[in-house]
């Protein structure tokens, strides 16, 4: 069955897109714990990071790298911080998240943005990657 994130990537669905090749997608969290938070997304739909291609797994992380040097240049932080998780979508994916604390890692943060605004901050970040 196809994850959310295959729609996504198949523009079944919409997303504020940040970036795109080949084999990966960046784009806006849609329930954000930070202001900027990005999910970075294998094009190939396998549940567990660890589970990757070796090939896939590393153009991958060099791409995270990529839309994080974007994200710092967008948003007022400290670092980017980097986060898999899984538990919600079976399709492996790696937050991004500008913080400034430790505490701004939390899941349990969600900050109340409207979507022109996250969609603003999407162009933002892509700006930067051009
Ligand atoms: P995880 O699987 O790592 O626990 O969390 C999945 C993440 O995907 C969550 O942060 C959630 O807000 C995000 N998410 C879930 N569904 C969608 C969606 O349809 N679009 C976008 N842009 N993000 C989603």
């Amino acid at each position: 069955m196809k994850t959310i994130f295959s729609k996504i990537i198949n523009k079944e669905i919409p997303c504020y897109l940040v970036a795109e090749n080949n084999f990966a997608i960046a784009f806006m969290d849609i329930n954000p714990v930070a202001k900027g938070h990005v999910l970075v997304v294998p094009k190939i739909q396998v549940d567990y990071l660890f589970d990757l291609d070796d090939d896939t797994y590393h153009k991958l992380w060099d791409f995270v790298k990529l839309v994080a040097k974007g994200i710092k240049k967008t948003i007022r932080c400290n670092r980017v911080g980097v986060s898999v998780v899984g538990l919600e979508v079976p399709h492996a994916h790696v937050h991004l998240i500008p913080i400034s604390s430790v505490s701004d890692m939390s899941f349990s943060n969600k900050v109340d943005m409207s979507s022109e605004e996250i969609e603003r901050i999407s162009i933002d970040i892509r700006n930067t990657l051009l």
